[in-house]
């Protein structure tokens, strides 16, 4: 087709829609009568190349998430359970939304000068970048905790604490399973 041709005056037959609507319902019903057959076949046990249109039914049924998603943030904890975090502000310099905020203190731990006295992250800020993540030298953040249903009635219940960073469950299940990668290594 030309590229001028949509420029074309329209016809009174253009002028009543009448075609457009035939060619938008024809892509609905080849794409519908295809999922049919497509999800018939794979009832029936039969193999197909294609694979039918899938609807998840969220927020009971979860879409599998690829491995490399960025999800809500953690902070990660030593062995003894103290904050992997050393306030080192990497992270605070590199959120371009500024929605990092550390205010830090001495640990009495000789060997590591400081660790964060508050860590506060404003998700409603949040761009889910995933800078935090790349600036951290300590692996002390990850955004790898499947959980995306972030949602809050007040700007208040968006800003998550340290504590609260500390004691967030990963939902692990959430992600794809991939053999390729190795358990306990962070996925960025
Ligand atoms: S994901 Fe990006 S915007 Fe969100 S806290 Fe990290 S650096 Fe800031
Ligand atoms: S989370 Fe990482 S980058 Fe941020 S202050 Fe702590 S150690 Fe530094």
């Amino acid at each position: 087709m030309n590229v001028h041709d949509k420029y074309k005056p329209l016809t009174w037959w253009d002028k009543t829609y009448i075609p457009l609507v035939i060619d938008g319902l024809s892509v609905t019903l080849r794409h519908f009568f295809r999922n049919i057959r497509l999800h018939i076949l794979n009832v029936l046990g039969i193999k197909t190349k294609e694979r039918g249109a899938v609807t998840y039914q969220y927020p009971e049924e979860m879409r599998p998430l690829w491995p490399r998603t960025r999800t809500l943030h953690r902070l990660m904890r030593r062995e003894d359970g103290s904050p992997r975090c050393v306030a080192c502000m990497m992270c605070e310099t590199a959120c371009p939304a500024r929605c990092i905020y550390i205010v830090a203190e001495e640990r009495p731990d000789v060997q590591i000068e400081k660790q964060p006295k508050i860590f506060n992250i404003d998700l409603g800020k949040c761009v889910f970048c995933g800078y935090c993540v790349e600036a951290c030298p300590e692996d002390a953040i990850r955004m790898d905790t499947g959980i995306i249903d972030i949602a809050s009635y007040t700007r208040n219940g968006m800003l998550l604490t340290k504590e609260q960073l500390l004691n967030i469950q990963p939902k692990v299940e959430n992600y794809v399973a991939r053999p390729d990668l190795v358990e306990g290594q962070p996925i960025y």
